[in-house]
């Protein structure tokens, strides 16, 4: 989809200065000393359209997974917006967070861990439909679910098979399935594929296309191999201990990428062409990931950054730019 088309649509969703921050207690607290917090995601902001697909990336640690599930009420947010169709959620009772669940799913990890052991397939895949939709009747129930079982390439009759019976491929199609089950309008992919053999990595990203087309989805997929994320994606956040760093079509942040941590890591990613990934330039970043529970003033990337100057010390860059390309360093000129 290309960026203007996709800049018409619908907002689904719109975050603003989300910051999800958990309180840490080391050994005795008294109480004079300050408090300490991890800052899993400060101050990220965003908005996703209607039948997107935004891909997430960043080291382990950045915050990916602590956002998406913020963004479906997991965690609770210590502060900002988070914005469905136009009504905040947070700060909101739980009965709203549940109505909106039966439009935000979320797809996990680990496929079979996912999964209670204990329950058939079927039983499953019809737990949403069994806690959203109590009196539905058991015929129906079946019907879907062997319907949405046809839909993600599982054939009905293993409807009364347990989880270890199948293959991790299998299992993370029966997740897709009970995330699908309620006909949401935004699935959050948690590193869907990373848990499975590459060559099902490519039958399950498959899928998911496959479906958004069907079912009109937008996705949030969150992954740390950028060759799965710019396959899927129309646009690319890229985050760096809890913060947005840059935000763009997956051709600016691929092929323009602007700020020195996306340098980095997309100089990393693996050419299909054996000539240019010989040659190619690898951009090693120093140094280790700075704790998020005591991140460096300024500009949260200074430790590591080969760019630095003495004012990312004294001042926090923020997220600027446009639709296509937004970047957060002091050193690129608003876009
Ligand atoms: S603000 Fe400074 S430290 Fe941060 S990315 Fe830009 S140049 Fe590097």
């Amino acid at each position: 989809m290309n960026d203007i088309a996709l800049k018409d649509r619908k907002v689904l969703l719109e975050i603003a200065d989300l910051r999800v921050h958990f309180d840490i207690k080391e050994g005795k607290q008294w109480f004079w000393q300050p408090k300490k917090s991890l800052k899993a995601v400060d101050g990220v902001s965003l908005r996703l359209y209607e039948g997107e697909t935004l891909g997430v990336v960043g080291e382990s640690g950045c915050g990916k997974s602590t956002l998406a599930r913020a963004i479906i009420g997991l965690v609770k947010a210590k502060g900002g917006r988070v914005t469905w169709l136009g009504r905040d959620l947070l700060g909101q009772d739980d009965k709203a967070w549940r109505d909106a669940r039966t439009d935000i799913q979320m797809i996990f990890q680990d496929p079979l861990a996912s999964l209670n052991p204990r329950m058939t397939v079927g039983d499953i895949i019809a737990e949403p439909l069994k806690t959203y939709y109590p009196k539905m009747a058991k015929r129906e129930v079946s019907e879907k679910v062997r319907a949405m079982m046809m839909k993600v390439g599982l054939l009905p009759n293993l409807i009364n098979r347990y989880p270890h019976e199948f293959s991790g491929g299998q299992c993370q199609r029966i997740g897709i399935a009970r995330a699908l089950i309620l006909e949401p309008k935004l699935v959050i992919c948690d590193e869907p594929v990373s848990a499975l053999d590459v060559s099902i990595q490519a039958q399950v990203v498959n899928l998911l296309q496959k479906l958004q087309r069907e079912m009109g989805l937008s996705l949030i997929f969150i992954a740390h191999d950028l060759a799965v994320v710019k396959h899927i994606s129309d646009r690319v956040l890229v985050m760096y201990l809890g913060h947005a760093v840059e935000l763009g079509t997956y051709d600016q942040v691929y092929h323009q990428p602007l700020h020195p941590y996306t340098q980095a890591l997309m100089s990393a990613v693996p050419i299909p062409d054996p000539d240019k990934e010989l040659t190619k330039q690898v951009q090693l970043l120093e140094g280790e990931l700075p704790s998020p529970i005591d991140p460096p003033s300024g500009c949260v990337f200074r430790t590591r950054c080969p760019q630095a100057v003495a004012e990312c010390a004294k001042t926090k860059p923020v997220l600027e730019g446009n639709f296509s390309h937004a970047v957060s360093c002091l050193k690129v000129d608003p876009l």
